[in-house]
């Protein structure tokens, strides 16, 4: 279990940028050459085309090991705990590896269609609890995409039954009932009428507002039920009411969201963290409309306990 104190954070921070210098691969850059260049990070610049066989994969691989000739430096970043756990999309445009320009061994991640998260789900809160507890992670991001389709999917509804639908089904749901307004002029746009018996149930286009707003919405909604119902929450409630700083995980989490025609990643203004604690400065650009759930009741930074948190008695 590790422990970390804001000195400890930042002399893991300082190892890491020094070890990125002496690889030549600053963090932070967004010098294309040099990220092609880069042994240990991924080339977002390429393009998928022409890597479609096992023996581009090889390739890859063979330079890496190649390039990568400062092994001991490698191996000592794949050995530095990760600081970030993303909880993004199964997506292929949804790579934070890349979008972030991440060194290796810097993040882990668990994707799942729509970036979802329930406490039934096994496998994404194994892997939350993993993170925090054996990783010692420090921020959890909850990634969202703009032009998701299994949000995409959700929205135009299915009568197939199928594993796909079953897992978007809490989207879908959540999608049928969500007020905020452009959502629901969209949710509106989209209603059978006369003339249009059907409705519209074309997949919306990736720029339409409606769409966008609920991407934001599908991605705070997944916050929300790790603030509600997740390893953080229980610790976090019964920090807040006993106090005990043994339950207390210094770990945040932010919900952004992934614009893949700019590159841009935007913050949703609904990070949580452990109670009492600032949460740090997020330096990403708010997304245009997010509304900022920081206000609203029970919010673990003011301290508070939700009402009637059922598995303090479990
Ligand atoms: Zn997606």
């Amino acid at each position: 279990m590790f422990t970390f104190t804001s000195s400890g954070s930042l002399l893991r921070l300082l190892i890491v940028v020094l070890v990125c210098f002496e690889l030549g691969l600053a963090a932070a850059t967004t010098n294309a050459a040099a990220a092609a260049a880069s042994p240990v990070q991924n080339d977002t610049t390429g393009s998928v085309t022409g890597f479609n066989t096992l023996g581009s994969l090889y390739d890859g691989n063979k330079r890496f090991r190649n390039t990568a000739g400062k092994r001991s430096v490698v191996k000592r970043l794949v050995e530095e705990a990760p600081s970030f756990m993303f909880l993004g999309c199964t997506d292929n445009r949804l790579t934070p590896a890349s979008i972030f320009q991440a060194p290796v061994g810097s993040i882990i991640t668990q994707n799942n269609i729509g970036n979802q998260y329930s406490k039934k789900d096994v496998s994404t809160d194994a892997a939350i609890t993993y993170a925090i507890e054996d990783l010692g992670v420090q921020h959890i991001i909850v990634l969202g995409h703009y032009g998701c389709k299994g949000v995409s999917r959700a929205i135009t509804g299915s009568k197939k039954r199928s594993s796909i639908s079953e897992w978007i089904a809490p989207i879908a749901n959540f999608y049928k009932r969500e007020r905020r307004a452009e959502v629901v002029k969209f949710r509106d746009s989209r209603m059978p009428r006369r003339g249009l018996p059907k409705g519209i149930t074309d997949p919306p286009s990736n720029d339409e507002e409606g769409y966008r707003a609920f991407v934001e919405e599908n991605v705070k909604q997944t916050v929300k039920a790790l603030r509600e119902d997740s390893i953080l929450a229980k610790a976090y409630q019964l920090g807040a009411k006993t106090n005990a700083k043994e339950m207390q995980y210094e770990v945040y989490v932010h919900g952004f969201v992934f614009d893949e025609t700019t590159g841009t990643v935007a913050d949703l203004k609904v990070s949580f963290g452990p109670p009492g604690k600032p949460i740090p400065s997020v330096p990403f650009t708010a997304a245009a409309a997010a509304k900022n759930l920081h206000t609203r009741k029970a919010s673990f930074n003011k301290g508070k306990i939700l009402s009637k948190p059922k598995y303090i008695h479990d």
